[in-house]
């Protein structure tokens, strides 16, 4: 019998899965299914790179997730799948914990799709396609949200009357579950750096920082949604509200026109005029692609700054995402305006991509730690299932 436990992240026409062994942090499998709808694509790898055969009806979620599980099946015969645990993009000002799914909480779910328009209905769908095609399996739900919830009011406010505030117009802040991954990281392996000051980047497509003391979320740079603080791929980042009245004011454009150029049409994209890709950004070479780079690390060093003011200084800065992972020329650009708060590159350690990748004398440790959001996820549905504890 293969007892296993299923990550699910539902996007509007994806599905991320990670299929986990009881114990251990190496999935069996994973894999995402692309383009749900009429040219659904299905790609699911084994352990080792191995592509493992699966095929089905890719026209909806529900359609998916079976030809996931029969693709799975095949396998691994014996699969006995115990707990499903999927990432839920909000959830709302309480919850600062995972949650076993229950009608009563997806009703709770549903009511907080106002603000998070673009994901909380797919990842909610997701849920309710899992429920429909494993019955009877436990699920969890797990929350890009809940790392920050306990932050100091002054984080977790705007200076917007206090109604609103009650309301749900709050700092919410997100990538919760990287950001969890790391902080679980640094304990297990830095202990003496975990109970100090970190600043986190996760820099990738989404891009956020967040400040870390003592394993606790201080502060965040994404806050009502994850358009708020540093340039991303697509996304704006910080900007000006003025901007945006300006746009319907004098411009006529609708809500929807505003939510694609600052969702899907700015950031490196919009700056840059090429790609929001920072791979083709490195390698491109035009000015506006140069310019583009410039703005996204300026502003990855402003907020470093602004998160160590926050934290009362700074003892690590920890780097993740498929750029923070991966972009050393980022890496050291972001780094290099920042030796006055004590962070210095060591060259040769930041092109190998080492853990550690600040020179031994350096005051402030910086760090390269690959993140794990599935296993965060999995580690949450073993413990909705008394395999384990959340925390291994
Ligand atoms: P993520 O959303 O975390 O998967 O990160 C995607 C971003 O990481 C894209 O902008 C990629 O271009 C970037 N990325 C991945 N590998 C590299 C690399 N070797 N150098 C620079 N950027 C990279």
């Amino acid at each position: 019998m293969t007892r296993a436990v299923l990550t699910l992240n539902a996007g509007s026409s994806s599905l991320k899965v990670s299929l986990f062994p009881e114990v251990g942090e190496v999935p069996l499998a994973s894999g995402l299914a692309d383009k749900i709808g009429p040219e659904g694509v299905l790609t699911l790898k084994d352990a080792e790179g191995q592509p493992v055969a699966a095929s089905g009806d890719l026209s909806t979620h529900a359609g998916a997730m079976a030809a996931v599980i029969d693709g799975f099946r095949a396998h691994w015969p014996e699969l006995d799948l115990v707990a499903i645990g999927h990432r839920v993009v909000h959830g709302g000002a309480d919850r600062d914990a995972p949650a076993p799914v229950t009608e009563a909480l997806l009703a709770e779910l549903e009511a907080l799709s106002p603000f998070a328009p673009l994901h909380q209905p797919h990842n909610l769908a997701g849920i309710r396609a899992a429920m429909a095609a494993f019955p009877g399996v436990p699920q969890v739900a797990c929350f890009d949200t809940a790392f920050h919830r306990n932050q100091p009011f002054v984080n977790d406010t705007f200076a917007l009357p206090r109604e609103m505030y009650a309301e749900g117009v709050r700092r919410y802040g997100f990538h919760g579950l990287s950001y969890e991954y790391i902080a679980n990281e640094l304990a297990r392996t830095a202990p003496q750096l975990s109970i100090g000051r970190v600043v986190v980047a996760h820099l990738g497509n989404g891009a956020s920082m967040c400040g870390i003391v003592n394993g606790r979320s201080v502060s965040s740079t994404m806050g009502f949604s994850a358009l708020d603080g540093l340039p991303m791929g697509t996304r704006c980042g910080q900007v000006d509200p003025g901007v945006l009245l300006y746009l319907m004011d004098q411009k006529g454009m609708t809500a929807a026109e505003i939510t694609d150029l600052l969702y899907r049409k700015s950031g490196l994209l919009g700056l840059s005029g090429l790609s929001n890709d920072m791979r083709t950004l490195e390698t491109a070479g035009t000015p506006e692609a140069m310019q583009a780079i410039d703005y996204f690390t300026f502003r990855c060093q402003r907020e470093v700054g602004a998160m160590a003011a926050a934290l009362g200084g700074i003892d690590a800065l920890v780097f993740c995402g498929g750029i923070g992972e991966n972009s050393r020329l980022i890496r050291a650009r972001i780094c290099e305006r920042l030796g006055w708060m004590g962070i210095e590159v060591d060259h040769a350690k930041n092109a190998a991509n080492d853990r550690v990748i600040s020179t031994h004398l350096a005051r402030t440790t910086a760090m390269v730690i690959p993140t794990n959001e599935e296993l965060v996820i999995a580690r949450a549905a073993r413990a909705a299932v008394g395999l384990q504890e959340a925390a291994e």
